[in-house]
């Protein structure tokens, strides 16, 4: 698990990259300035990890593109010591960013493979997420509720009503909607019953799906 000049190198591009793509909170650029993103893929993709672009990992599943990672995150509006939980852990890449930003992380992930791989390896490089959960994200985390920031990493066909009643008042859920292309869709919760909507860019994900696997 090397960790070079070059890698770092190419990182500081790829911040350039987002940065021009619009992304401002230095946070999150931050953290995709610190994270090295190779070491979430497979060995022989070293080209293709410090590209903006999704790329496959195991499960038939992809590590999102780090513009749409950044995206979301913005959106999030993480601080330090937000409780978060995302949906879709997939690599794992989107939990160390949330955790490089001070985050309280809890993360579902479905596929019982990824589950694993990702459990063992975000220890590894000092990323200590609260919970990994092997689980259907539709369900939210109930016992733990409730949190600043929900962020769904897959496209959801429609929004899952736990992740709306597991906000916190004042918290916010980023989550794409949508089929085949996802609206990325922001909620604002100002009271019990009263949420405020917000719709971005279009976007493409994975999709989300029921139950775990
Ligand atoms: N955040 C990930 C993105 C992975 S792609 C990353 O940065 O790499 C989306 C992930 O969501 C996949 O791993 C998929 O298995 C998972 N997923 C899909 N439906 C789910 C569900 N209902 N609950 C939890 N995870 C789900």
């Amino acid at each position: 698990m090397k960790d070079t000049f070059k890698h770092k190198g190419l990182r500081q591009q790829l911040v350039e990259v987002v940065t021009n793509k619009g992304i401002k909170d230095q946070n999150v650029l931050d953290a995709i300035g610190k994270i090295p993103r190779h070491l979430f893929m497979d060995s022989g993709f070293l080209d293709h990890a410090y590209v903006d672009k999704a790329f496959p990992i195991a499960a038939d599943q992809t590590i999102s593109q780090p513009y749409t990672v950044a995206y979301q995150t913005e959106l999030l509006q993480v601080k330090e010591g937000d409780k978060v939980l995302e949906i879709g852990t997939g690599s794992g890449y989107q939990t160390a960013v949330l955790c490089e930003m001070g985050a309280k992380v809890y993360s579902i992930e479905r596929q019982l493979e990824l589950f694993k791989i990702t459990s063992k390896f975000l220890p590894k490089l000092g990323y200590r997420p609260k919970k990994l959960i092997f689980g259907d994200g539709y369900k939210g985390l109930k016992e733990l509720a409730p949190f600043d920031g929900i962020i769904v990493t897959a496209g959801a066909p429609f929004v899952p009503k736990p992740l709306m009643s597991q906000l916190a008042i004042g918290g916010r859920l980023v989550i794409p909607i949508g089929d085949d292309v996802q609206v990325m869709t922001l909620f604002i919760r100002n009271g019990p019953k009263d949420f405020e909507r917000h719709e971005f860019g279009k976007f493409r994900f994975v999709p989300l799906l029921e139950d775990k696997n």
